[in-house]
């Protein structure tokens, strides 16, 4: 089982994922015009994808002059299963009617590049010629059209395409399509329920698996409990190995880390098995298990899998869609619980934490392994990691069940180191102000219904969590710089008829 413990066993990697680039126009122009089109179109692949800049391959398709050849090219992209989505540019004028078949089979995330391949007007050269190869000023208003004409969800960027913040924009967008890929195949393994009575960790696993692909489904932790009576000594000491090259402890080898090990290799073993990505289970179903996992279910964090407590399949999974988008990213990601508050006026800050489950992709220093007692769960106390986050902005991101539709809620906070030094706190925190103030965001948070279980990312900003929703077709609320309570509420009830008509 060597390759248990080589780190990162993510089943899908963001790099599996490819974008073509689609560039219109049509054949008044002449053959010359177009090889020019293509040249371009060629140069422009080749330096994007030389950036450095973007997460996945860019993929050149030659120029696209016939409604046969738009259709054909989007029943390709549409049918590939490495094309996560395609850009589309109109260099020169591409007559939006030619589109209109293509873009009505298209099943792929879509973003449309407003953008020119020369930077300048040639002051003492342009002539007629010139002008018309460059008319993406007027091309890509037509190609705009027909994809609000058709109520089209895109992505639109504009920009100079040699320059870091339109790249970026389109690193961004493009790791939200990836992360829309990545959800269509998502398996979430639930041990057991979720937590009695908890209503926000509820929903409708039909809607969410129609909506976002999620196989959500049930083990029993006795499977769990076989699992880990098949685990050997040798194996423990292997996953005691990679302890050791991550993490502190004053001793590697005590009960209680062992009996994380042995529980971490075992969920492995069976979402490897599953082709699971993410899992849940609660401290209240652990039948035949001696500790809640705690580092076991830290340490799997680490390796990108999601993970949510309580039952709460829906964080878990997206935990494992927010990792999947921001592989390679250094900022972390993780399972999070609004825990605890300081009030001081004017400097108000959150204490984020959990039981056990933080992922340790959020630390500022390397963390170290304990063991402490639990006080619920009636099991033996369990080892965790203890931690502190690191300073910097971030979000927080919930998925709520409105009944008849999701919701998704982010939040932007900032980061800051932990004011005090906590030293009787035995588990990983995180401290952050909201934006745009304590109170402000946090009526915003329960006006909308926005669970305590959250995604805090350093690397999913507003708009990769934003545009991800959109091209699932998911509510979106944004709470942050700017936001009002008056102006979220009446944004509320019109968008909530809205949902009502579609
Ligand atoms: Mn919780």
């Amino acid at each position: 089982m060597s390759e248990l413990f080589n780190g990162a066993i993510k089943p899908k990697s963001i790099k599996t994922y490819a974008f073509w680039f689609l560039v219109g126009s049509q054949h008044l122009y002449g053959e010359d015009t177009l090889r020019q089109v293509d040249a371009h179109a060629k140069e422009m692949v080749d330096e994007l994808n030389k950036s450095g800049l973007l997460p996945c391959a860019v993929v050149f398709k030659p120029v696209l002059t016939t409604p046969e050849a738009i259709t054909r090219i989007m029943r390709e992209a549409s049918n590939a299963p490495e094309c996560a989505g395609v850009i589309t540019w109109m260099h020169t004028f591409s007559p939006s009617k030619m589109w209109i078949a293509g873009l009505s089979i298209l099943n792929k995330p879509y973003c449309h590049l407003h953008t020119q391949f020369n930077r300048n007007i040639p002051d003492t050269e342009i002539d007629m010629d010139f002008m018309n190869l460059n008319q993406s000023a007027h091309g890509d208003r037509e190609h705009g059209f027909i994809g609000a004409r058709m109520r089209l969800p895109r992505k639109i960027i504009v920009g100079y395409w040699r320059d870091d913040p339109v790249v970026m924009q389109l690193a961004s967008w493009m790791r939200s399509a990836a992360g829309a890929a990545f959800s269509r195949d998502l398996k979430v393994v639930r041990f057991g329920d979720n937590m009695r009575q908890v209503a926000v960790t509820e929903g409708d696993k039909v809607e969410a698996q129609i909506k976002l692909g999620w196989q959500v489904n049930t083990w029993p932790v006795g499977d769990l409990v076989g699992e880990m009576s098949r685990v050997t000594e040798a194996d423990i000491d292997g996953q005691l190995g990679a302890y050791a090259r991550r993490y502190s402890a004053p001793s590697f080898d005590l009960p209680e880390i062992r009996y994380q090990a042995k529980e971490e290799i075992a969920i492995r073993r069976i979402l490897e098995a599953e082709g699971a990505s993410a899992y849940s289970n609660t401290f209240e179903d652990l039948h035949g298990m001696e500790q809640l996992p705690g580092l076991a279910s830290q340490d799997l964090m680490a390796q990108g899998y999601g993970y949510g407590g309580e039952g709460d399949w829906k964080t878990s999974a997206m935990v494992a869609v927010v990792k999947a988008m921001t592989e390679g990213m250094p900022g972390g990601t993780s399972f999070m619980e609004d825990y605890t508050y300081d009030l001081t006026p004017g400097r108000e800050l959150s204490l984020g934490a959990h039981m056990l489950e933080v992922c340790p992709s959020l630390a500022a220093d390397k963390p170290r392994i304990e063991v402490h007692a639990l006080g619920i769960g009636s099991r033996k106390p369990p080892a965790r990691l203890v931690f502190e986050g690191h300073p910097g902005s971030a979000t927080a991101a919930t998925l709520v069940d409105m009944g008849g539709r999701l919701r998704l809620i982010v939040a932007e906070v900032e980061a800051v180191k932990p004011i005090y030094q906590m030293p009787n706190l035995p588990v990983a925190r995180v401290m952050w102000r909201s934006l745009p103030s304590f109170a402000e965001a946090a009526k915003c948070w329960i006006l909308v219904g926005g669970a305590h279980h959250t995604v805090f990312s350093y690397d999913a900003d507003v708009a990769m969590l934003e545009d991800w929703a959109e091209i699932m077709g998911v509510e979106f609320v944004r709470i942050g710089d700017g936001t009002s309570y008056e102006s979220l509420k009446r944004e509320l009830f019109a968008a909530d008829l809205a949902w009502k008509l579609r």
